[in-house]
């Protein structure tokens, strides 16, 4: 299968398992500087379904903040257990890195964000359609369990290998892996082999402003990046397990696949019947895919308005940075340390801040003078 003969992707049209690119959200969420959790691909509902009756916007309407500061105390889960969270979107983390707190607010209080913005995110998911059209067809198919959904994935993973094994480029690549014990999904924009052969990671940026962003958006999506890259290498060098799905997502493998991700798999030329059986064939074509681990990490930043490039940012990748980075942030998730708000170069966050009214970080540093100037909001 090459460029050429347009390969199909699948996209599973349950509700809430919408296929818009993470990276397409997260930029918008920085953009507005709100940091909501993500739940872009085809997890959404997973996650948005397993977070815990306590969360549900509909319950929480009403509630004082004083509420959840009490609940947090009394809570010796950690915080992955109390919002019922399975795994973390790359996004999340991109989230995290801007300010910890607000991400937390994002779960604990989602109705103080601002709705209305969400319109903004249209213009760049509709770029990032059109690319996608490129380079594969798009086709619809229904699911009924989470296996499924998740079945989706792999099949799209499973098609996309075989056009990387030929040399050709592909979109909107499911990642996933367990890093610091921590289930992580993601997917990458686009992969594609250099002039020189080597693999690139390109990740589109749709910017609202005709401006690539400033040095702290640039921070968050270089985690990106760096995290997919941590992903995707270990899925082809055969470290990630297979056992790692059902038991860090709690997915059963003997669970029959629905009939249309079956006529799908089927027209792909796999005999499978169960989640368990496409499972194992994915992990056997990754194995001995001989995919290489990606060589480049490339983010291009463009304007929504007319698509006209705005600039591009070659990534270093340093993994010992990364890591640190990471277990830092895991270290919140798995209840060892409280949620920290933004640092004081980093105050001016707080101006743009849905939250800024109700924070407690902000609120214990109120005395502050300096904090202060760089924390007003405008009237
Ligand atoms: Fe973070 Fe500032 Fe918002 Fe508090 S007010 S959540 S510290 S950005």
């Amino acid at each position: 299968m090459t460029e050429n003969t347009k390969p199909e992707t699948v996209l599973h049209n349950s509700v809430g398992f919408d296929d818009i690119s993470d990276s397409e959200l997260l930029d918008i969420d920085l953009d507005l500087c709100t940091a909501s959790l993500t739940r872009s691909d085809s997890h959404v509902t997973c996650c948005s379904t397993a977070l815990s009756e306590d969360s549900k916007v509909s319950e929480m309407e009403g509630d004082s903040e004083d509420k959840f500061r009490k609940k947090r105390k009394q809570d010796k889960q950690s915080p992955l257990k109390r919002f019922n969270l399975r795994y973390l979107c790359v996004t999340d983390l991109c989230s995290q890195s801007w300010c910890e707190q607000q991400m937390v607010y994002g779960l604990e209080m989602p109705y103080l964000q601002q709705l209305e913005k969400a319109p903004e995110v249209e213009p760049g998911a509709s770029i990032h359609l059109a690319k996608e059209l490129e380079v594969h067809d798009i086709v619809s198919v229904s699911v009924k369990t989470r296996e499924d959904a998740w079945a989706v994935k792999l099949l799209n993973l499973l098609s996309m290998i075989t056009v990387l094994q030929q040399g050709g480029r592909v979109r909107e690549l499911p990642v996933f892996g367990v890093i610091e014990g921590i289930f992580l999904v993601g997917v990458i924009d686009e992969l594609h082999y250099s002039p020189k052969g080597e693999l690139e990671l390109c990740e589109l940026k749709t910017r609202s402003q005709p401006s690539v962003p400033g040095v702290a958006q640039k921070r968050s999506h270089h985690l990106q990046v760096s995290i997919y890259k941590l992903l995707f290498d270990s899925m082809v060098k055969g470290q990630l397990k297979q056992e790692s799905l059902p038991q860090y997502l709690c997915l059963k493998t003997e669970t029959a696949l629905g009939s249309q991700v079956l006529e799908h798999a089927r027209k792909l030329g796999l005999n499978v019947s169960s989640f368990g059986d496409l499972l194992e064939l994915a992990f056997l074509n990754l194995r001995f895919s001989d995919i290489p681990a990606i060589d480049s990490l490339k983010i291009e930043y463009c304007y929504q308005a007319n698509n006209s490039p705005l600039g591009e940012d070659i990534v270093h990748f340093d993994e010992q940075q990364v890591t640190r980075e990471l277990h830092f942030y895991s270290m919140y998730w798995i209840g060892e340390r409280e949620a920290q708000g933004v640092d004081i170069e980093d105050a001016w966050k707080c101006r743009y801040c849905d939250f800024a009214d109700v924070c407690e970080w902000r609120m214990r540093r109120a005395g502050n003078t300096i904090w202060k100037q760089r924390t007003k909001r405008a009237k």
